[in-house]
C-alpha cells in the first residue's frame, strides 16, 4: 500500500460498532460491565479508550510498527520512554536536543539516579566512545533543532546493537512518512504529534511506537500508572489531521525546498540550514535515511536588529513557538525554544542572534517567497 492510501486505509477508519465514517469521540471515563466474570471491552479510560485505540492503530500503520502508545504530549511520550530506566542506569544523548528533553535529562532524571551524557551526534563514534558498563540507551534526534545537524542513524543503531543498548529516536522533524526510523532499526520511535502528524496547531499530543512486545508492555504500564494519556477529543482531532498528512507533508516539503534554494542565493541571508541542500553538512547521509529535506529551514540574518525588522515586515507566517502546522510558522530560537539555555551554550549550539527557524506550511510557494523577498528588502 502506498502512502496516500495508507494514511486513509492502513487502519480501521470507521467505528467498529456503527460503521460511522470516523472513530467517534468516546467521551467516557468508565464502561458498564455487563458480566463481572467475562467483561472483555474497555474498563476505564486511563487504561484504554476506543478513541485512543483507534489512533494507536493509525500510528502503527504509518510507523509500520506492531505497537503504539498515545500520550497527552510529546514530552509525556519522551518521559515514559526514559522512565523505563532505573537508578544506576546511563543514557547517551545528542547534545543539540529538544529543550524540554534537555531539562528532563538534566533537571529530573539525575534525582532518580539516571545519568545522561551528551555527545556531538554528527559522528556516531562519539556514541561509541561514551558507552559505559551501565549504558542502557542511545537517544537521538535528526535533523537537530534548530541548526538541522544530521545523525547517521544506521551508524548509531549498529553500534547500539553490538553493545546491547536500546535506541530511542525523537522523529518529530522528519515524521514516519519521510524517515521510517522503525524500519531503519530503532527500538522506540517518538513523535510530538502536536506538530506534523496532527498538523493543524490545535492539539498537543505525543506518540510512541515499537516492534518489541516487551518494550510495549513496559511503556503501556508506565502510561497507565503515571497517567499521561491523551484525551478522546484530542485523539479524534489527531486522527482527523492524520488523514491529510501525506498531502500536507508533500506540499510543505516541496515548498521548503524552493524556499531554501531562494534563501541560499539571497545576498542578505548569511547562512541557510536545510538538509535537502547539497551543500548542507550531512546532506548525503540525510538523503539516504529520508525521502527528502523535510519541512524545516533555519537561516541567519546576521543580527537581532535585522530579525526584528524582518519579522515586522513578514506578512504570512505566524510568529510563534511550535512547528508542523498546515500554516507556516516562524520562530526565533534565541528567545523561544532556546531561551532557557545559557548564552554561551546557545552559541555553541549555533543559535546565533540572527537565527530564525521557518516551519514551512502548505500555502503556495510563490506567495511565501514573495513575502520573504519583500521582508528582506527592509534589512
Ligand atoms: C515539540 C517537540 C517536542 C515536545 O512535544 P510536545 O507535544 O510539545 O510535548 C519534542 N521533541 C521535538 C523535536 C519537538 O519539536
Amino acid at each position: 500500500m502506498k502512502i496516500n492510501t495508507k494514511v486513509l486505509h492502513g487502519y480501521e477508519i470507521t467505528d467498529k460498532t456503527t460503521g460511522s465514517s470516523s472513530v467517534p469521540i468516546y467521551q467516557a471515563s468508565t464502561f458498564h460491565q455487563h458480566d463481572l466474570d467475562s467483561h472483555s471491552g474497555p474498563i476505564y479510560s486511563r487504561f484504554s479508550n476506543p478513541s485512543r485505540s483507534g489512533l494507536c492503530e493509525a500510528i502503527c500503520a504509518i510507523e509500520e510498527a506492531q505497537y503504539a502508545e498515545i500520550f497527552a504530549s510529546g514530552m509525556a511520550a519522551i518521559s515514559a520512554s526514559l522512565l523505563q530506566f532505573k537508578q544506576g542506569d546511563h543514557i547517551v544523548a545528542c547534545r543539540n536536543i529538544y529543550g524540554g528533553t534537555f531539562q528532563l535529562m538534566t533537571e529530573m532524571l539525575p534525582a532518580y539516579g539516571i545519568e545522561v551524557s551528551f555527545v556531538d551526534a554528527t559522528d556516531p563514534h562519539n556514541y561509541l566512545a561514551a558507552i559505559k558498563e551501565n549504558t542502557k540507551a542511545f537517544y537521538v534526534e535528526t535533523p537537530s533543532n534548530p541548526t538541522l545537524q544530521i545523525t547517521d542513524l544506521q551508524g548509531v543503531i549498529s553500534i547500539a546493537k553490538k553493545h546491547n543498548v536500546l535506541t530511542i529516536c525523537d522523529n518529530t522533524f522528519m515524521t514516519p512518512l519521510l524517515s521510517n526510523v522503525i524500519a531503519l532499526g530503532v527500538d522506540i520511535s517518538i513523535n510530538s504529534a502536536t506538530k506534523f502528524i496532527n498538523g493543524h496547531s490545535d492539539v498537543v499530543l505525543g506518540t510512541l511506537a515499537t516492534n518489541s512486545a516487551s518494550l510495549a508492555a513496559k511503556i503501556h504500564k508506565i502510561a497507565v500508572v503515571l497517567g499521561g494519556i491523551a484525551a478522546p477529543f484530542d485523539c479524534w482531532l489527531t486522527m482527523r489531521g492524520l488523514k491529510s498528512m501525506a498531502m500536507r507533508v508533500k506540499q510543505a516539503s516541496d515548498n521548503a525546498r524552493q524556499i531554501a534554494e531562494f534563501l541560499a542565493c539571497h545576498p542578505k541571508v548569511k547562512q541557510v540550514f536545510y538538509p535537502g541542500l547539497a551543500g548542507h553538512a550531512g546532506h548525503k547521509i540525510h538523503m539516504a535515511q529520508s525521502k527528502n529535506g523535510g519541512m524545516i529551514i533555519s537561516f541567519d540574518l546576521g543580527s537581532y536588529q535585522n530579525v526584528t525588522k524582518f519579522l515586522q515586515a513578514l506578512k504570512i507566517p505566524l510568529v510563534a513557538v511550535s512547528l508542523g502546522g498546515i500554516e507556516s510558522i516562524i520562530s526565533y530560537p534565541a528567545k523561544m525554544s532556546h531561551a532557557c539555555v545559557s548564552p554561551k551554550e546557545r552559541l555553541e549550539q549555533g543559535v546565533t542572534e540572527g537565527l530564525l527557524r521557518y516551519s514551512v506550511g502548505c500555502e503556495d510557494a510563490e506567495d511565501l517567497i514573495e513575502d520573504l523577498k519583500a521582508a528582506l528588502t527592509v534589512i
